[in-house]
C-alpha cells in the first residue's frame, strides 16, 4: 500500500484536531480500529473508513460541527442507526460522519394534538413504547423499526407493513428542526397540519441526509385501533395471490397491511420463527384488518370471498392478538431467515402498479435463471413495493457483480412496467447509477437544483443519489464535472 500523503495526513489531523475543540472527551472517534464500527451501513458490499466520527450532543454542537466542515470544505455523512440497504449512511475517504446516536430523548409527548417530538436517534420502536402505555403508536414500521432511528426514517421515507393504510414517513412526520451546511438552524413545519409557504418538510423527507441534519422530528401518533385481525391465505399460484391482491384494492377495501410472500420465503421464515405458515404453497399473503370488531368481520368475509374467488386454497385468520402478532413476526423475520439460505443476500426495493405483479414475479424468475443465482420474494404487495432477495456468495469470484447485475435488471423491469427505482429504501449509492434509467436530464437537474439550494458548496453526503457530479453556481445555474461521480476510494469486503 502506498505512503499516505504527508500533506493528507496533516490535513485529517487538522480536522480531527478542530472538531474535538467542538466535542470535546470522547466524541471525536480517529483512531483506526474504532472507526471500524462505521466504515459501512446495511449495504454490507461496501465499506469506506472516513476521516473520523464526530458524536455531537446537542443543535449547538452540530451546528458548529458542521460550520467547520463548510470552512474546511470537508464532506459530511449524517448517520443514525447505520441501517440503510442502499447505502445512504456510507463513509466517504475524505469525509466526517456525524452520528446521531446521543440524540436519543424524548422531547415532548402531547396527547391533545396527538404528537410526539424527539430527538433524531431515536428509534421508531421507541416511540410507539413512549406512548403505547396510553394507547397510542406511531403508524410506520419498518421491519428494522427495533434498531433504526427516526432521523434515518425521515432520511429515507421509510415505510413498513402499515404504510398501505397509515401512509409512509412523509405522511406522519409534522415538523422537523434541521441544521444546515452554513451552520444555521431552520425549522419546517410543527404540531399543526398544513403549514404555510412551500412544502419543505415534503422535500426534507426522503433527501437521504444531503440537504441537512434533523436534530428533532416532530411526528404524528395514531390511537391504536379496538381491534386488528390477520388472515394468512395461500395460494397455489403467484399469479393468483398478485390478483387477489388487485381485487381486494379494486373491492375499496384498504388492509392496514398486505404482504406477499413466495414459497422459498414462506419455507425459510416457517423454520425460523414457526409462525404457522402453511408449505404446501406457491404464495402467501398476509392481509390485516383493523378498526372496530364488527367493521373487521365484515371485511375479512369479503377478503376471504375474493380471495376464494381468486383461487385461494386456504384461509387462516388470526384468533388472539398473541397470533396476530406471530403471524407478523414471521414476515418481518423475512430477512434474517433469508440468511440462513445462502452466505449473503442482495436486498432490492423497487415498486411497481399492484396489476402488474404476476408480470413482474415472472419476469424476476426468468432473470434468475439468466444469472444463475436464486432468489427470494416478500414485499408490501398493497404498496407494490417488491423486495426480491438475491442469493449469492461474496467469497466466490464474480458472484457479487452477477448479483448486482441482477438487481439492476429487475430495477429497470420496475421502470419498464411503469414503476419506481424505490419504494423505500432510498436511491444512495446503490441505485444512483439507474437515476438516469428513469429520468431525464432536465428532471435531475431540477431535483439537483433544490439540493444547491440547502448546500451550495454540495458537502453533504455528496456521490449519492445524482449519477453526475455538479458544482452549485451563482444563479441556480449548474456546470457538470467529470460526467459519473466515480467511487475509486470505496473498499469491497
Ligand atoms: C433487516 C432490515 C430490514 C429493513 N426493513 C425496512 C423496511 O421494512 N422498510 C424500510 O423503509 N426500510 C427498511 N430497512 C432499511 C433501513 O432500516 C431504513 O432505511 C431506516 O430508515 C434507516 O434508518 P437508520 O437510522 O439506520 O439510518 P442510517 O442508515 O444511519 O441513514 C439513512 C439515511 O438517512 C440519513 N440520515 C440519518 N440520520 C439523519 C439525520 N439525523 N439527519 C439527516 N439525515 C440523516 C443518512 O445520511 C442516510 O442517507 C431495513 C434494513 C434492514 C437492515
Amino acid at each position: 500500500m502506498p505512503e499516505p500523503d504527508q500533506a493528507i495526513l496533516a490535513r485529517k489531523a487538522a480536522i480531527v484536531a478542530a472538531l474535538k475543540v467542538i466535542v470535546p472527551g470522547e466524541g471525536v472517534i480517529h483512531a483506526a480500529d474504532a472507526l471500524r464500527a462505521y466504515e459501512s451501513d446495511a449495504l454490507t458490499a461496501y465499506r469506506q473508513r472516513p476521516v473520523a466520527v464526530v458524536l455531537p450532543r446537542n443543535t449547538e454542537e452540530v451546528s458548529a460541527v458542521l460550520k467547520l466542515c463548510a470552512s474546511m470544505g470537508v464532506k459530511v455523512v449524517p448517520r443514525g442507526s447505520g441501517t440503510s440497504l442502499s447505502g445512504g449512511a456510507l463513509p466517504l475517504a475524505d469525509s466526517v460522519v456525524v452520528g446521531m446516536g446521543k440524540f436519543n430523548r424524548i422531547l415532548d409527548i402531547d396527547y391533545a394534538n396527538r404528537t410526539v417530538t424527539a430527538q433524531p436517534g431515536v428509534t421508531n420502536l421507541g416511540l410507539t413504547h413512549a406512548v403505547s402505555a396510553a394507547g397510542f403508536y406511531y403508524a410506520p414500521d419498518p421491519s428494522s423499526q427495533i434498531a433504526c432511528s427516526i432521523g434515518g426514517n425521515v432520511g429515507e421515507n421509510s415505510g413498513g407493513v402499515h404504510c398501505l393504510k397509515y401512509g409512509l414517513t412523509t405522511n406522519n412526520v409534522l415538523g422537523v428542526e434541521m441544521v444546515l451546511m452554513s451552520g444555521e438552524v431552520v425549522r419546517l413545519g410543527g404540531k399543526h397540519l398544513d403549514p404555510d409557504g412551500y412544502d419543505l418538510l415534503g422535500v426534507v423527507v426522503g433527501s437521504e441526509g444531503m440537504l441537512g441534519i434533523v436534530t428533532e422530528v416532530t411526528v404524528r401518533i395514531l390511537p391504536k385501533p379496538p381491534g386488528a385481525r390477520a388472515a394468512l391465505i395461500g395460494f397455489g399460484a403467484e399469479e393468483s395471490a398478485g390478483d387477489c391482491v388487485a381485487r381486494i384494492i379494486a373491492a375499496g377495501i384498504i388492509p392496514a397491511g398486505m404482504e406477499m410472500m413466495d414459497k422459498p420465503s414462506v419455507a425459510a421464515v416457517e423454520e425460523f420463527v414457526h409462525a404457522g405458515y402453511p408449505l404446501d404453497v406457491e404464495a402467501l399473503l398476509i392481509v390485516e384488518l383493523d378498526g372496530p370488531h364488527a367493521e373487521i368481520d365484515h371485511l375479512l368475509g369479503m377478503v376471504e370471498e375474493i380471495a376464494r374467488g381468486c383461487g385461494a386454497v386456504s384461509v387462516r385468520v388470526s384468533t388472539s392478538e398473541a397470533e396476530r402478532l406471530l403471524f407478523w413476526a414471521g414476515r418481518k423475520a423475512a430477512f434474517p431467515a433469508t440468511s440462513r439460505l445462502a452466505p449473503d443476500y442482495y436486498c432490492m426495493d423497487g415498486t411497481i402498479p399492484r396489476h402488474q405483479l404476476s408480470r413482474v414475479l415472472g419476469e424476476i424468475r426468468r432473470l434468475s435463471k439468466v444469472h444463475g443465482l436464486g432468489v427470494v420474494n416478500v414485499f408490501h404487495a398493497g404498496d407494490g413495493n417488491l423486495h426480491p432477495l438475491i442469493l449469492y456468495d461474496a467469497n466466490r469470484d464474480g458472484e457479487i457483480e452477477r448479483a448486482e447485475a441482477f438487481g439492476a435488471d429487475i430495477l429497470r423491469l420496475c421502470v419498464d412496467v411503469g414503476g419506481v427505482l424505490t419504494g423505500e429504501h432510498g436511491v444512495g449509492v446503490e441505485k444512483r447509477d439507474l437515476m438516469e434509467y428513469q429520468f431525464e436530464e432536465p428532471d435531475l437537474a431540477r431535483q439537483q437544483a433544490v439540493k444547491c439550494a440547502f448546500d451550495p458548496g454540495t458537502l453533504l453526503n455528496p456521490g449519492k443519489v445524482f449519477p453526475k457530479l455538479h458544482r452549485c453556481a451563482e444563479g441556480g445555474r449548474m456546470h457538470v464535472h467529470g460526467g459519473k461521480v466515480p467511487f475509486p476510494e470505496l473498499e469491497r469486503f
